[in-house]
């Protein structure tokens, strides 16, 4: 896997979005560079400007881009505006709100204190200071940063190359008309979708049948790619041989099935030198097991630093009791009107029902360690919002 590439991004900023840092980041100058304003109203020397009612003869004006061109003197001040250099002599910026013009002075109806309504020069960030580290995923702050500090090209790391392959005698491809009991691969998108969304490139091979040697040569070409993801075949059915064949192969398995529900079946290997989960074939075990086992890969990968998985917090609006000693994951609804989030689970059919995804946000997490969770709770929620 190449380490790092260059990215120039200074025409389209959102082809960086989501890359991340190959090196560190730093100013090129102070931040800001000159002592700003960041108010309309006046440049003043604090000490003319202590009492209310102070008159101050306005000498000038200095606004945003143009500077004024002198130093103030005892009672004097200028017209000042945000973003503007505070001129020589001054050291507060009175709010206009706070002062009135009264034939060419500036009447303050209240006092300021020294250093008020600006930001001194390289406040923010000093020339040569780190403002992002390496391993960062760039997002629109990051970019904003980016182009402040003049770095527009930058080196990232290479997104890793996650082969998917998706496995089933019944999987015909999204744009095919399936036959009565074939069913389209909606996996292959799903997963590509999450690959993206985690910072990995997906290369999606064909669908491998439920046949050995044709499993075995698809999965052969997936373990190219940096990291393999399969869908289906690694449940105890007679037609399942993603294990069989990986064990063939002379994978090391690290775990062959889990305490989730949905997701059981998940298997993760070390094969050929190459990462491989074996991801259950029902839509949302596959979506699951993603989010929470493949991403931190893809991610560690990237070069990010490893991060746990987060879960918001939100009351559940109706009492919930799971029976299996799992951890659950149900597609739910969170809402925030007025008040607390409120979140609501959805009915569905089980692990294959998409649509119970689409209609929700996010899914409400049952923990094994607590089965029964009752209304008005504050329950953990898997939010989908950017991920999942
Ligand atoms: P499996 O894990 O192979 O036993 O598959 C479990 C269920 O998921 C079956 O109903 C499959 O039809 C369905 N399934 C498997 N792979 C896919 C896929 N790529 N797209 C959509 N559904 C799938
Ligand atoms: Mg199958």
């Amino acid at each position: 896997m190449r380490e790092s590439e260059t990215l120039d991004f200074s025409h389209a900023p959102a082809i960086a979005l989501g890359r991340v840092l190959a090196q560190n980041i730093v100013g090129d100058r102070n931040y800001p560079p000159f002592d700003r304003s960041i108010r309309d109203g006046f440049a003043v020397r604090a000490q003319d400007a202590a009492q209310p009612g102070a008159r101050l003869r306005i000498i000038g004006e200095s606004r945003a881009g143009v500077a004024f061109d002198g130093s103030l003197g005892a009672g004097e001040c200028i017209r000042i505006f945000t973003g503007a250099p505070i001129p020589r002599g001054a050291n507060a910026v009175v709010m206009q709100e706070f002062a009135h013009i009264e034939e060419g002075f500036a009447v303050l109806d209240q006092p300021v204190l020294p250093s008020q309504n600006y930001v001194m020069a390289g406040a923010e960030s000093r020339v040569g200071e780190r403002v992002i580290a390496r391993g960062t995923r760039l997002g629109f702050a990051e970019l904003a940063m980016a182009a402040q500090v003049g770095h527009t090209s930058v080196e990232v790391t290479c997104r890793p190359r996650v082969a998917i392959l998706t496995t089933g005698d019944e999987i015909v491809p999204a744009d095919q008309k399936p036959g009565p009991f074939q069913i389209r691969n909606s996996n292959a998108f799903s997963l590509s979708a999450l690959v993206n969304m985690a910072g990995g490139e997906a290369v999606i091979l064909d669908n491998a049948p439920d046949d050995i040697a044709q499993l075995r040569a698809h999965i052969l070409r997936g373990l190219e790619a940096d990291i393999l993801v399969l869908s289906g075949g690694v449940s105890v059915g007679q037609y399942d041989f993603v294990e069989e064949v990986l064990r063939e192969q002379g994978a090391e398995f690290f775990f062959d099935s889990v305490a989730l529900r949905p997701g059981k079946p998940a298997v993760f290997a070390w094969c050929k030198g190459k990462p491989v989960f074996g991801l259950p074939g029902n839509p949302i075990s596959t979506m699951i097991t993603f989010e929470l086992f493949v991403r931190p890969a893809i991610e560690f990968l990237s070069g990010r630093p490893p991060r746990p998985v987060i879960y918001l917090k939100a009351k559940l609006a109706h009492p919930v009791r799971e029976r299996s000693p799992l951890t659950h994951f149900l597609p739910a609804r969170i809402t925030q009107t007025n008040g607390d989030p409120v979140v609501e689970t959805l009915l569905w059919e089980g692990s294959g029902d998409i649509g119970a995804v689409v209609k929700g946000n996010c899914f409400l997490v049952v923990h094994a360690s607590k089965l029964e969770l009752e209304a008005g709770e504050w329950v953990d929620v898997l939010h989908r919002r950017g991920a999942l």
